[in-house]
C-alpha cells in the first residue's frame, strides 16, 4: 500500500513536471510563433518594396535600354516576305540571293542596250530608264519587266557618264520630243523650268578636277535629266489613291503652288552597285569569322553596336526597297518644298555617319535637298574634325557646324535649324540608312498642310550583323507610363473603320524623335523644343504633345523608309548622372504638358522627383507662357481624340474604403474619421486611392502619425510620410494599407470597440487590417 502511495506521489511529480514543462515548450512555441509572424510580415514587406523598385526599374530600364521603344516589331527583309507583302505571289528565295542573281542578270540587260550605242539608257522602244529593283525578276517566274518611266536608277558607267556630261537638258527635251504629240505646253514649261534649275544647280558646284567630285556633280546632273524628263511624260498618269492635287490643297501650305503632279521619283543611285559582292550589300547581314571576334568585340563599345563590321560595308551599299507596292505608284505634287536634313551627331562612329549622309545624297531628289547639316555636338574624337571637313569639302551641299560645348541633341538640333535655309526641316540620327523615295512622301504631307509632322518608317538596322531589317505594318509610337516610349499596332476596328491600306499615313501620338520632317516656320512658331531640356530623352515626348495639343498632327508615312541602328546603350558620355537627366528632362514635360494627368507620370515610380530637393528641374515659366500664348488644348483632349486607347484613370482608386474585420465604412465629418454602416449616397464616405498613394477627401489626407496614431492633414504630394502601400503586390498584406515610411512597418487597422483608427503592426490574417475600396481603376 505504502509502495503504492510512494509510487503514486512519484509518478504524480513525473506527471506534474511533465504538465510545468509542457507548459513552458508551449509558452515558447508561441513566442517563436509571434516573433517568425512578424518575421514573414516584414519580410513580406521587404519583397514588396523590392518588387515595386523592380518593376519601376523594369519600366525605366525600357526607357533606359530601348530607348526610343519597346520591342521593335522587326522583320529579316526577305524576298518571300517582300513579295508576300506586295501580294505579287512568294518564292523562298532570299532577298540576297536574287539579288545576287538577277544583278548579274541585269548587267546582261544593260550591256545589251548600251550596246545599241544611245546616250541614254533606255528601252527598245525609246521610252527610257529602267526600274533594277529585284521584283522584276523572281528566279523561276521571269516576269517580264515591267520599265516603269518613274523610276531612275542609273548607273553612271565612264562611257555613259561622257554621254550625259554637258547635255542632260538636250538628252531630256530629245526625250520629250519623241513624245512631243502628247506633250503639251505645261509639259514644256515644266521642262523649262527643271532646265533653268539644273544651270543653277550646276553653277553652284564649284570647279574642281578631282575624279570623286566630278562624279557626284554628274550624278547629280543625271538625276535632274531624269527628273525632267519624268516630269515631261508624268502628265497622262491617273493617281493611284485619291490625293488633292493643285487648289485642293490645305492653304496653310507655305510651299511655292505648281499645279502639277508627279510619280513619286524613285531616285536611288545605289540600286545596281559598284561590288554587288561587298560585305553587307544590298542590306545583307554581314558576317564577321570567329578569328575576327577579338576585333568585333575591341570595337564593339565605339558605337554599341557592330563598329568593325560597319567598316566593312561600302559606305554607299544598296538597301532593298521594303515600300508596300503602291507607294512607287503614289502622285506627289511637283512644287514640293525644300528641305534641310538635319544631323547631330556626338562621337558618331565613322562609317555609319558617312553612310548616313551618302544615304540622303543618293536617294533625295536634288532638288528637294537644300543641304545637309551636320551639328557636331562638341564630339572628341579627332577623326570627326579635319577629315570629316575634308571628306565632306567634296559635296557641296554639306555643312559642318561645330558646338562650342556639349549641349545635348536637342539643343545641337536648334543650332542645326537656326541656320537652316529649307523650307522643311527634316532631322535624323546619325546612324541611318534613308531608302529609295524616303523623301517626297514626307515633304508632300507638308505641302498638303504645313501643320503636318511626318515621320518615315523606322526600319532596323541590326546592331550585330548590320543588315537591314523591315518592320511591320500598322505600327504606330505611344506611350506608357511613366512616359516610355514604345511601338504598337493601330487598333484593328481603327484599320477598318478607316479602310486603311498600308500605304496609308498612320496617326501617330507620340513620335520615335529621331527621325521626322517640320515645317521650319512652324517648328519657329511652336516654339521648338523645349531648350531647357539636357543631352537626350523626354525631347520626342515634349514635341509631340506640343505638335497634338497646339493644332497639329504627327503622321508615319508608310512609303518613307529609312533604316536606323538601334542601340542597347548610349555610346556617349552625359555630362550628369544619365538616369538624373531624362527624369529631369520628362519631369519637365510632365509639368508644362500633362496637366491633372502628371499624377500618372509621378505616380509609376517617380513620386521622389515631386521632392525639389531631390532634383531641380528649371525654371518652367517660359514654357508655360508659351502653351497659353499657342492656345494649345488640354492633355485630356489629347488622351480622348488622339490616343483614346490609352487608358489613364485620374486616381489608382475610388468610393467607399470598406473595413473587412468591421464591417464598416470610413467616413469623414468635421475633420475627424469615423466609422458608418457602409452608404454610397453619403459623400463623407467617398475618399480616394491616388497616384500619390493618398487616402484623400478634398484636401484632406489621412496620414499615420505618432506612433500608433493617425492624423488628417493637408495634402502634399512632396511629403513621403503621407503615402500608403494598397494592392501593389500579391504579398499577404495585398488588402491592408502599410504606411509607407514609418520604420517597423505599420497597418491602418480599425479598432471595434472604439470604431476609430489605429496604427498597428501588420498581422497577414488580421481582418481589421483589410480595407477595400468600391473601385479599382488601375
Ligand atoms: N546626340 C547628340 N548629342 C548628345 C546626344 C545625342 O548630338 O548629347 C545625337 C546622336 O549622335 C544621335 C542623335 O543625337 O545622332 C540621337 O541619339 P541616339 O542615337 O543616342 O538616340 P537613340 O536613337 O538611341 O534614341
Ligand atoms: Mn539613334
Amino acid at each position: 500500500m505504502m509502495r503504492l502511495r510512494r509510487y503514486l506521489r512519484d509518478s504524480g511529480r513525473v506527471l506534474a513536471f511533465v504538465f510545468v514543462a509542457s507548459v513552458i515548450w508551449l509558452l515558447f512555441d508561441m513566442a517563436a510563433l509571434r516573433l517568425s509572424l512578424n518575421e514573414v510580415n516584414s519580410q513580406l514587406l521587404k519583397e514588396r518594396v523590392i518588387k515595386e523598385k523592380e518593376i519601376f526599374k523594369q519600366q525605366f530600364g525600357a526607357t533606359q535600354h530601348m530607348k526610343r521603344g519597346f520591342k521593335h516589331p522587326v522583320q529579316r527583309v526577305d524576298w518571300a516576305v517582300t513579295q508576300a507583302r506586295k501580294g505579287t505571289g512568294t518564292s523562298g528565295v532570299k532577298l540576297a540571293q536574287v539579288y545576287r542573281h538577277e544583278g548579274k542578270e541585269q548587267d546582261k540587260k544593260w550591256n545589251f542596250i548600251k550596246k545599241q550605242g544611245d546616250d541614254v539608257p533606255k528601252r527598245d522602244d525609246g521610252a527610257a530608264l529602267y526600274n533594277f529593283t529585284p521584283k522584276q525578276g523572281v528566279p523561276g517566274k521571269k516576269k517580264k519587266v515591267n520599265f516603269d518611266l518613274n523610276v531612275a536608277v542609273v548607273n553612271i558607267t565612264h562611257k555613259n557618264k561622257l554621254a550625259y556630261k554637258g547635255e542632260p537638258v538636250k538628252v531630256a527635251q530629245s526625250l520629250l520630243h519623241r513624245k512631243d504629240s502628247k506633250a503639251n505646253k505645261a509639259v514644256k514649261n515644266q521642262l523649262q523650268e527643271e532646265e533653268a534649275h539644273l544651270v543653277k544647280t550646276t553653277a553652284e558646284q564649284p570647279a574642281n578636277t578631282d575624279k570623286e567630285k566630278q562624279d557626284v556633280k554628274d550624278r547629280e546632273q543625271v538625276l535632274v535629266t531624269v527628273t525632267s524628263t519624268l516630269h515631261a511624260e508624268k502628265e497622262p498618269v491617273k493617281p493611284s489613291v485619291s490625293l488633292p492635287v493643285g487648289g485642293h490643297a490645305k492653304d496653310n501650305s507655305t510651299a511655292v503652288r505648281k499645279p502639277g503632279v508627279h510619280k513619286v521619283l524613285s531616285l536611288d543611285m545605289t540600286a545596281r552597285p559598284r561590288d554587288a559582292n561587298a560585305v553587307g550589300q544590298f542590306g545583307q547581314a554581314a558576317l564577321a569569322g570567329w578569328k575576327e571576334d577579338a576585333e568585333v568585340r575591341k570595337r564593339w563599345d565605339e558605337g554599341y553596336f557592330n563598329v568593325y563590321l560597319s567598316e566593312k560595308i561600302p559606305l554607299d551599299r544598296a538597301i532593298p526597297d521594303t515600300r508596300p507596292d503602291m507607294c512607287a505608284q503614289n502622285l506627289v505634287h511637283d512644287g514640293l518644298p525644300s528641305t534641310s536634313v538635319i544631323f547631330c551627331f556626338v562621337d558618331e562612329v565613322w562609317s555609319t555617319l558617312l553612310r548616313s549622309v551618302h544615304s540622303v545624297l543618293n536617294r533625295s531628289p536634288p532638288h528637294l535637298l537644300k543641304e545637309i547639316i551636320l551639328v557636331d555636338d562638341f564630339s572628341t574624337k579627332d577623326y570627326l574634325k579635319k577629315q570629316l571637313d575634308d571628306y565632306m569639302a567634296q559635296f557641296p551641299k554639306v555643312r559642318i557646324i561645330r558646338l562650342k560645348e556639349r549641349q545635348g541633341l536637342i539643343r545641337a538640333r536648334l543650332a542645326g535649324a537656326a541656320v537652316a535655309k529649307g523650307e522643311v526641316l527634316t532631322f535624323l540620327d546619325s546612324h541611318v540608312e534613308c531608302n529609295v523615295g524616303w523623301l517626297e512622301p514626307l515633304l508632300e504631307r507638308i505641302y498638303l498642310d504645313r501643320k503636318k509632322v511626318p515621320c518615315p518608317v523606322i526600319e532596323v538596322i541590326s546592331d550585330k550583323d548590320m543588315s537591314y531589317m523591315m518592320v511591320d505594318n500598322f505600327q504606330r509610337g505611344i506611350f506608357k507610363w511613366p512616359l516610355v516610349f514604345g511601338w504598337s499596332a493601330v487598333p484593328p476596328a481603327d484599320i477598318k473603320k478607316n479602310n486603311m491600306t498600308i500605304s496609308d499615313p498612320i496617326r501617330c501620338p507620340v513620335m520615335a524623335g529621331g527621325l521626322f520632317s517640320i515645317d521650319k516656320k512652324y517648328f519657329f512658331e511652336l516654339g521648338t523644343y523645349d531648350p531647357g531640356l539636357d543631352v537626350w530623352g523626354g525631347e520626342n515626348m515634349e514635341i509631340s504633345f506640343k505638335i497634338w495639343m497646339c493644332g497639329g498632327e504627327i503622321e508615319i508615312i508608310p512609303c518613307s523608309r529609312v533604316g536606323h541602328i538601334f542601340r542597347g546603350q548610349n555610346p556617349y558620355k552625359f555630362p550628369k548622372d544619365r538616369q538624373k537627366t531624362v527624369e529631369r528632362n520628362l519631369a519637365r514635360v510632365a509639368e508644362v504638358w500633362l496637366d491633372e494627368y502628371k499624377d500618372l507620370f509621378y505616380g509609376h515610380g517617380y513620386h521622389h522627383l515631386q521632392d525639389k530637393k531631390v532634383i531641380d528641374i528649371g525654371n518652367l515659366t517660359e514654357q508655360i507662357e508659351l502653351r497659353k500664348n499657342l492656345k494649345c488644348k488640354s492633355f485630356k483632349w489629347y488622351l480622348e481624340n488622339v490616343y483614346p486607347d490609352m487608358v489613364a484613370p485620374l486616381v489608382k482608386a475610388e468610393g467607399l474604403v470598406f473595413n473587412r474585420g468591421l464591417r464598416k465604412c470610413l467616413a469623414l465629418h468635421n475633420g475627424s474619421l469615423s466609422f458608418e454602416t457602409c452608404d454610397l449616397s453619403k459623400q463623407a464616405q467617398h475618399f480616394n486611392y491616388t497616384w500619390m498613394r493618398h487616402i484623400r477627401q478634398q484636401n484632406l489626407c489621412v496620414a499615420p502619425r505618432g506612433s500608433s496614431g493617425f492624423a488628417l492633414l493637408s495634402c502634399d504630394n512632396t511629403k513621403p510620410e503621407l503615402r500608403w502601400f494598397h494592392k501593389s503586390s500579391n504579398s499577404a498584406l495585398v488588402e491592408h494599407l502599410i504606411a509607407e515610411f514609418v520604420s517597423h512597418h505599420m497597418c491602418l487597422e480599425a479598432e471595434s470597440r472604439s470604431d476609430t483608427l489605429r496604427l498597428n503592426p501588420c498581422e497577414p490574417s488580421n481582418t481589421f487590417q483589410k480595407w477595400e475600396f468600391t473601385h479599382y481603376l488601375a
